[in-house]
């Protein structure tokens, strides 16, 4: 008799299993803690919480929760085509941009074909390539930077897709606005361009690919309301591209992908400026003070402008384990081939004061 993985596509059985970052309750319930007393900066969540215009309209979106919600998520792509002077079919809606880069996946890749990232990379990318039998091209990336040029000298005539995440996760760098678009600019025809822009919220500059997108590159840019809007647990996204490459990732995407508080939240976030701006001062403030506490503990980070910090611990996967008992969960980036380094996402003043007084104590 057969088992299940025998059964199985093999491409599922090649898929890495994607470690999250661990759920408070589920810490607080394994090192008997008070839920309340732990802390969670392992997942690069917004520590100030939801953007409360979002929030305020997810709960009154719930009194509708018999309905369906708008399959075409016609509102929210309307507002994003006002903010960023485009065509509302020129954008999709997703569960997380996450879904948004497997839809991109799903509806281009297959075995033989293969897509270029970084060697230390938003894990995503490598989970949507295998699934569909198609080939991860790695980059090695010097220092924990991208290669821009070494990621272009990758392409091959195989090539559909170049992720790019500027911020980088889990590594924290960003690259020069101005190389991006070169970058997007030299790729040819067949390759699609896919610029990561999870974290680009908290940057003052980045790259502005529409007159290329305009021009009819071949380039898709992702952004999401997890992190500056603080909507992680909601889950939308979404990728602004050509109104053919939208049309065609559509064809791909479940009816009703993106539920209805999530759409709800996201269209009323996008107003929530105040809520950006202090999202960015806050960050901004963590950034120095938890990069100032490393260096004078003596500890190695990689300088970046996101809502995170990758730092080189003594005995990281050890000081994981301790942490969680003392209430504070990060992230170990073993699984990124960064043994030795931890994912610090930046919290609260009294957070960061906290995490810097158990690393001292580690
Ligand atoms: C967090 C993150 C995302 C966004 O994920 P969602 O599915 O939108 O929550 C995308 N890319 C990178 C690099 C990230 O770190």
């Amino acid at each position: 008799m057969p088992t299940y993985s025998e059964l199985a596509n093999h491409q599922v059985l090649s898929q890495p299993v994607y470690e999250a970052g661990r759920p408070i309750e589920v810490v607080a319930r394994e090192f008997g803690l008070d839920p309340s007393f732990v802390i969670k900066l392992a997942s690069n969540e917004n520590p100030l919480g939801p953007s409360p215009l979002g929030l305020a309209a997810a709960k009154k979106a719930l009194d509708s929760a018999h309905l369906y919600p708008d399959g075409s998520s016609t509102f929210l792509r309307e507002k994003l085509a006002k903010i960023w002077s485009m065509q509302p079919n020129q954008f999709v809606i997703g569960n997380g941009s996450n879904e948004v880069m497997i839809l991109l996946a799903q509806a281009f890749l297959r075995p033989g074909s293969e897509v270029i990232f970084g060697s230390q990379a938003f894990v995503v990318y490598k989970l949507a390539t295998l699934m569909q039998g198609a080939t991860p091209v790695e980059v090695p990336m010097p220092n924990f930077c991208h290669d821009l040029k070494a990621m272009r000298a990758a392409v091959t005539d195989k090539t559909r897709i170049l992720f790019l995440a500027s911020p980088n996760n889990p590594t924290g760098g960003t690259d020069n606005p101005q190389e991006i678009v070169d970058l997007a600019k030299s790729l040819p025809d067949h390759v699609i361009f896919c610029l990561d822009e999870a974290y680009t919220e908290y940057l003052d500059s980045s790259a502005d690919l529409r007159e290329l997108i305009k021009a009819g590159r071949k380039i898709v840019v992702t952004r999401t309301f997890s992190k500056a809007y603080g909507l992680a647990g909601l889950r939308v996204g979404y990728l602004m591209g050509s109104s053919e490459v939208c049309g065609i990732l559509n064809r791909v995407r479940q009816p009703f992908n993106v539920n209805l508080p999530a759409l709800a939240a996201a269209e009323a976030a996008l107003d929530d400026q105040e809520f950006l701006n202090k999202s960015k001062r806050v960050n901004a403030a963590g950034i120095t003070q938890l990069s100032e506490g490393l260096k004078s503990l003596g500890f190695k980070y990689i300088d970046g402008k996101a809502n995170f910090l990758a730092a080189q611990i003594p005995n990281a996967e050890e000081a994981f384990v301790k942490l969680q008992k003392v209430g504070v969960i990060v992230r170990p980036l073993k699984g990124y081939g960064m043994t030795g380094w931890l994912r610090l996402t930046i919290g609260t003043e009294a957070q960061n004061a906290r995490l810097l007084d158990e690393l001292k104590k580690l």
